[in-house]
């Protein structure tokens, strides 16, 4: 079993945390929130008091945080995990942020003489607590190999991309997918609503028919069909709909520089911001049905 420190416990980071002490791992936890750093203490974790009291003494760190801003706070300058770690941890980043900070980190960690990995997962809310996120890492063989006793953990697909940065990229191209279907499905229970198709039978039919996708089947955006789904809770998330939006646009800025064209990307980084920028950024990403409808 290996020492860890866990630092982000937000609503993905939260549950991770939890499935690695039950795992068997000893954990120490650290987050902005306090409420945060006793619910995991309850769990069973240990409460450090800084960044670099979490990063210091484990032999991985893992950080669940917002965006590359933050990861940069955590890991870079002379009270981050960087500076803290002992040599030879291994740095285990599963934020979904930037494929350029992502690299700036590894090449910081290698100077210290430190292992990393990004390792960006998927599988929402649900995933996490189940501890079956698929985790896409960028980085060495070695290292992931030697992650894998963590990873497992917390998840049950674990999939090297390729080096260092890519388990982000990965991230990017799979998000921009989730977020352009969770569009399409929203468009087709509306279509549907005020054609006069119940919720339910739509589903029944969705779901067995070539509308089928993880954005129905998990995250379906009306009460009802799937019971898990942010809908039935008013829309609480789940995937925070600025999350979205924030990796929309990291796709976005990915398609610009790379010259790839992604006009459908394009279009739901579009929509996002402008539910987002009328006050719905808290709201799990499936409320945007409520644009789509025309409401509030
Ligand atoms: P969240 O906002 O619920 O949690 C983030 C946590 O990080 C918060 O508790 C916050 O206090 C903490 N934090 C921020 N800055 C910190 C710092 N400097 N030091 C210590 N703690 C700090 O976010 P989340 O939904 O858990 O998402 C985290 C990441 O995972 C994001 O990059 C998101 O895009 C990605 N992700 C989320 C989901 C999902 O379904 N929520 C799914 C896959 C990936």
């Amino acid at each position: 079993m290996a020492t860890i420190g866990f630092i982000g416990l937000g609503n993905m980071g939260g549950p991770m945390a939890r499935n690695l002490v039950n795992a068997g791992h000893g954990v120490k936890v650290f987050d902005l929130s306090p409420e945060a750093v006793n619910f995991a203490v309850q769990a069973g974790a240990r409460a450090a008091t800084s960044v670099a009291d979490a990063a210091g003494g484990v032999e991985f760190v893992v950080t669940m945080l917002p965006v590359g801003r933050n990861v940069r706070d955590v890991y870079l300058g002379p009270d981050g995990a960087i500076a803290a770690a002992d040599p030879g941890t291994v740095l285990l980043d599963s934020s979904t942020i930037d494929v350029e900070t992502a690299q700036a980190v590894h090449a910081a960690a290698a100077e210290a003489g430190l292992e990393m990995l990004d390792a960006p997962v998927s599988g929402g809310t649900g995933g996490a607590e189940a501890g079956t996120l698929t985790f896409m890492c960028g980085g060495d063989r070695a290292v992931f190999e030697k992650a894998s006793a963590v990873l497992s953990g917390m998840g049950k697909n674990l999939v090297l991309a390729g080096g260092p940065g890519l388990g982000q990229a990965a991230k990017i191209c799979n998000n921009m997918v989730a977020g352009i279907t969770n569009l399409a499905v929203c468009e087709a229970f509306v279509l549907g609503e005020k054609l006069g198709l119940d919720h339910q039978t739509l589903f029944d039919i969705m779901s067995t028919s070539s509308a089928a996708c993880f954005s129905l089947s998990h995250a379906c955006p009306v009460p009802g069909p799937v019971p898990s789904s942010p809908a039935n809770r008013d829309f609480q998330p789940g995937f925070a709909a600025a999350l979205m939006l924030k990796d929309l646009r990291l796709a976005q800025s990915a398609s610009q520089m790379s010259g790839a064209a992604t006009p459908m990307g394009a279009e739901a980084a579009a929509l996002y911001a402008l539910f987002c920028n009328a006050g719905n950024g808290e709201m799990d990403t499936t409320a945007i049905i409520k644009l789509i409808r025309g409401e509030g």
